[in-house]
């Protein structure tokens, strides 16, 4: 057989991508295999939540994303008619970014050709076999069929994951027991607000711009919610509930896209069934409710890629792997229940409306609204701390496994910047200059890049921080006193 690759990823949709650049940004050999022959034009998401603008910044990638989004400083929970408030969180992203996932996926793609990613579309992967060394693919393509080894295979494959199956990992849930429908479509009548939120008896519609002439609409109709998830929706579907519901059809016309989606919902029982990991829709999936599948897919990769290349390339110890799925699989299920929650909000009963309401009250509290605005977002993610090796210094327990927003380190440095890399970072901290860095005993993680801020940081909860060992993904490894 052909050479060992150190990764194989499978599936090209956003996970995937960000997995593979950033394998191949910590020199891993990686090839990644897309069944689709050519990129998708339909985007399901349309939203980049602060957490994943966030995870861009961590590689200097944010402005290539912005300039092609737009930013909204609200967000949305179950279209309650309070809006979350992003604009006071403590990020330097205080915003959605509305941008399709078509946009996403070439942004990133880019980023992964640049990287030197083998990108081989056309390619299904339909059998595996891990042994104790490596894990065999075979699979489908134009050619012919194909066959490869690696190291460490990743199912990135989506809800209806082969590798996920392949692999025996249970996928727990339930199935489908409503649909609601959505259409991009031209509208001659759009309504006024920028985002259109309605939810009556009659079922809910939200109407939002997706790009100049195109406006998204949703449809929850409990008149319809019984379709089943394959039968197409028709143009005179949508139009028939938006108007019953609405009130207006908005002058709906010229569809580009026409969906249907259900709520079928469940989670990989585990990330991790030795070679063979699992991230973004093919271990979790859930009604698309608060913007959030996407998102938390490249938060998923960003969590494994450094990992994973510590593994093959830097000698960490493989039950580093396992931090991955303990770190990652609790949020896969809080967005189970998030989603859940939401699901239920969306009902159209007198009781669900009075829910509502109720809810759309409380959230005009602002330390309620922030709470969930965090959780929407992704920054609240938090880990327990995590086996890295800690010299004789006095560590601060609270802070490990946290997440640090982008700060600046004295001039024209921010730490974000300098995470771009994708290496560890030991941060000194402080006015006094003159103490040393604690010494690093070499060993895993050998590629650590020191760094002492010049002057104030001016975060008042980093005083009494002498130092930080950040992980590449922007969490603190862990940190010690002044
Ligand atoms: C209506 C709707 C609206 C949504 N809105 C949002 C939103 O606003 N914000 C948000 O964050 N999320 C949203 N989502 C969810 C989001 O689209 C998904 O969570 C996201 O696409 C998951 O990315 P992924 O890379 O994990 O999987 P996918 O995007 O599904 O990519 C998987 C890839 O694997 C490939 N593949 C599958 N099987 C194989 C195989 N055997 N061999 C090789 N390749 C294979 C597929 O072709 C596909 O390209 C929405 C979803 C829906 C349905």
């Amino acid at each position: 057989m052909a050479e060992v690759l150190d990764v194989a990823v499978v599936g090209g949709g956003p996970t995937g991508l960000w997995l593979a650049c950033e394998l191949a940004l910590a020199g891993v050999r990686v090839e990644l295999f897309e069944r689709r022959v050519e990129a998708v034009r339909e985007s399901r998401a349309l939203t980049l939540h602060p957490r994943s603008l966030e995870v861009l910044a961590l590689r200097g990638l944010e402005g290539r994303f912005l300039e092609r989004g737009r930013p909204l400083p609200t967000g949305h929970f179950a279209m309650l008619d309070t809006r979350l408030d992003f604009s006071v969180l403590d990020t330097r992203f205080p915003y959605t970014l509305f941008l399709p996932q078509a946009v996403t996926e070439a942004l990133l793609e880019e980023r992964a050709r640049e990287l030197g990613v083998v990108i081989r579309r056309g390619h299904t992967v339909e059998a595996l076999r891990q042994d104790e060394a490596g894990v065999d693919l075979e699979g489908s393509a134009d050619a012919g069929t194909f066959r490869i080894r690696a190291r460490f295979v990743v199912g990135a494959d989506g809800a209806r994951s082969a590798v996920r199956r392949l692999s025996g990992i249970p996928f727990p849930g339930t199935d489908v027991t409503r649909t609601a429908m959505l259409g991009d479509v031209t509208l001659g009548a759009p309504p006024a607000q920028p985002v259109l939120g309605i939810a009556t008896e009659r079922g809910g519609v939200m109407v939002v711009p997706m790009a100049p002439g195109i406006h998204r609409i949703v449809v929850n109709d409990p008149l319809r919610e019984q379709a089943p998830v394959r039968e197409p929706v028709t143009l005179e579907e949508l139009r028939e509930s938006t108007l019953r519901i609405a009130g207006a059809d908005f002058g709906m016309r010229e569809p580009r896209w026409l969906s249907r989606f259900g709520n079928e919902t469940r989670l990989a029982e585990r990330y991790r069934e030795g070679r063979v990991l699992l991230a973004g829709d093919a271990a979790h999936i859930h009604f698309p409710a608060g913007g959030q599948g996407l998102n938390v897919g490249l938060q998923d990769a960003m969590n494994l890629g450094w990992k994973l290349a510590a593994v093959v390339k830097d000698g960490a110890p493989e039950a580093l792997l396992d931090s991955y799925s303990r770190e990652r699989r609790p949020v896969g299920e809080a967005l189970i229940h998030n989603t859940l929650a939401q699901t239920a909000l969306m009902g159209a009963t007198r009781e669900t409306l009075a829910l509502r309401a109720m809810l759309s009250g409380l959230l005009r509290e602002p330390a309620l609204n922030r709470q969930l605005a965090n959780n929407i977002g992704a920054l609240d993610v938090g880990y327990a701390p995590l086996e890295v090796p800690a010299p004789e210094v006095t560590l601060l327990p609270e802070w490990s496994g946290r997440r640090l927003s982008d700060v600046e380190l004295g001039a024209n440095t921010r730490l974000y910047a300098a995470l771009h890399p994708g290496r560890w970072l030991l941060l000194g901290l402080g006015e006094d200059e003159s103490r040393p860095l604690p010494r690093w005993e070499p060993g895993w993680p050998s590629q650590v890049k020191t760094l002492r801020a010049r002057g104030s940081t001016r975060r008042g909860d980093l005083e009494g921080v002498g130092g930080l060992l950040v992980r590449p993904d922007g969490h603190v490894g862990w940190a010690w006193a002044a």
